[in-house]
């Protein structure tokens, strides 16, 4: 009985071994897993949602929405909004958009120039075109894809697509899974954010997004919300959450303040200001203290 036992375990060491072995095997010869290996440990490394502190001596004042509208260093855009199955968009949403004319896609307007501009930085870099398969997609399209592809499609309306703020990339020979297997895609994860854009699905973030790693999805979200979410253990979900309404908050030069819509206070001094709704039924407020 004690040598059945001994040869039962004997087995489940080997083939932990050999699992062990096979798996590190796999890692060391698959460029995208040992990207998204680095790529997890200096996010967690990084970890700047850490280097966001409250801002509780801050000179403000209370504006309406209406009266904001009307301040000449403010813009409004769409750029924050949350979506996902828990949040959705209704059926009437339509975004701002705007064509892209490089590659023929509608998008929302807010990313156009940003867009252009990463992708030039990527021709630059490695002489690669960033092509887009997928950008604004309207409800009814959701829908339709909902019903062609099942359960591994997001329900109507709990698509960011909807707001036209995500864009599928690839560029040639290398399209979705396998685009951070060359150096363009592992360009594109490592850099969107200096361009205003995350990878909004993460390798860890399944759990709470729902969704499993899409190093192909582009979203933007502006300055500084990017950079901040590329280089931080979290997901753009845990990133919303971060802010209490009603508290200030301060992060590289910049003033972040998550309110509802009919309490606005805004710091009495301030260079510029993005404005954008954020889905969950408050208004994300981003301050630039200085030009
Ligand atoms: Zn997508």
């Amino acid at each position: 009985m004690k040598k059945r036992k001994k040869k039962v375990l004997r087995f489940i060491a080997f083939f932990t071994v050999l699992a062990f072995s096979i798996c590190s095997f796999i890692i060391f010869l698959r460029d995208d897993m040992q990207f998204v290996i680095r790529d997890t440990v200096a996010r967690f490394q990084n970890n700047e949602i850490n280097n966001i502190t409250v801002k509780n001596d801050i000179a403000t004042e209370s504006v309406t929405i209406e009266e904001l509208k009307a301040y000449s260093n403010v813009t409004f855009n769409e750029s924050m909004l949350l979506v996902n199955e828990e949040y959705r968009l209704s059926e009437n949403y339509k975004p701002e958009s705007a064509e892209y004319e490089a590659r023929a896609v509608t998008v929302n307007t807010c990313i156009v120039q940003a867009f252009a501009k990463l992708s030039k930085t990527l021709l630059e870099e490695t002489g690669e075109t960033l092509y887009i398969s997928s950008a604004l997609r309207s409800f009814e399209r959701q829908k339709e894809i909902k019903q062609e592809k099942g359960d591994i499609a997001q329900n109507p309306g709990a698509s960011e697509h909807q707001t036209g703020l995500a864009v599928d990339v690839y560029v040639q020979y290398f399209a979705g899974e396998s685009f951070t297997k060359c150096e363009s895609g592992q360009f594109i994860n490592s850099n969107c954010d200096d361009y205003g854009f995350i990878i909004r699905y993460p390798f860890f973030g399944k759990l709470k997004t729902g969704i499993t790693y899409e190093p192909w999805h582009l979203r933007y979200v502006g300055f500084p919300h990017a950079k901040i979410i590329n280089n931080s253990l979290i997901t753009y979900e845990q990133y919303i959450e971060h802010f209490e309404p009603g508290v200030f908050y301060e992060y590289d030069g910049y003033i972040i303040s998550r309110q509802v819509e009919n309490n606005i206070k805004v710091p009495k001094k301030f260079a510029s200001a993005v404005v954008s709704e954020d889905n969950t039924g408050h208004i994300f407020l981003t301050f630039c203290v200085s030009e």
